[in-house]
């Protein structure tokens, strides 16, 4: 068994069955990302439109896409072409700018909002105190549905460190849940990677974006 298939295998079968699998494909090859496939993966996270570009028509059909880069607004029109759900609508404004595209080409998108759980000024995402309020007015915009949150937490060595800003996002979306808001499900909470997906899964998260431990140190090419 190679690597990949070894550790797929291995972190489905660590997982809670509830809880969605989305392997980080940035950097890697249209070959690893089938593999990891072949193994169980079911959704496929990028965040680069145009390393989705060169990997999508290989292997758009054997999974999900979700985006979960920093979303650019000259990107959008491509963005809603290529992926199924976008995990990182970090404003109204870029909810808004989305939603009139996808008016023009007919489609609902998939949107789960990214909170800016540490504070971080260098970071995306719509800070804690503001979400619940910014998901009721993008709720109001017809061709985009709010199915979630997401967030990614200080960067930091231990995963203890993390579980601070996983249970306030975990919070944040117990409130706005039981607010009940219409054209809003909360169903998915999208946290942890692969230094913190257990702690992750430990406050709540049902999706968790994995890469490194799935195919490796990513080598960046020049
Ligand atoms: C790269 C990335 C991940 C995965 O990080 P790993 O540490 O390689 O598991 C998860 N989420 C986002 C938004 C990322 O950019």
């Amino acid at each position: 068994m190679s690597n990949i298939t070894h550790n797929v295998k291995e972190i489905l079968s660590e997982i809670p069955e509830y809880v969605h699998l989305v392997a980080v494909a940035k950097t890697r090859t249209a070959e690893e990302i089938e593999e990891a496939i072949r193994a169980g993966v079911k959704i496929i996270g990028e965040n680069y439109v145009q390393e989705a570009e060169k990997v999508f028509p290989l292997v758009k059909e054997k999974a999900e896409w979700h985006f979960i880069g920093s979303m650019q607004k000259n990107k959008i029109n491509k963005i809603i072409r290529i992926f199924d759900m976008i995990e990182t609508i970090n404003s109204f404004e870029m909810a808004e700018e989305v939603d009139k595209r996808c008016a023009k080409i007919g489609r609902i998108m998939p949107i789960l909002i990214e909170v800016n759980s540490g504070r971080e000024p260098q970071k995306s995402g719509v800070m804690p105190e503001d979400v619940k309020e910014v998901v009721t007015r993008i709720s109001t915009l017809k061709n985009v549905r709010i199915l979630g949150l997401m967030t990614m937490g200080p960067r930091t060595g231990d995963p203890e460190e993390a579980r601070p800003y996983f249970k306030l996002t975990k919070e944040i979306f117990d409130e706005i849940k039981e607010a009940q808001i219409p054209n809003v499900s909360m169903k998915f909470l999208s946290m942890g990677m692969s230094n913190s997906y257990k702690v992750a899964i430990e406050e709540g998260a049902n999706v968790v974006r994995i890469g490194t431990k799935i195919f490796g140190e990513r080598i960046y090419k020049k």
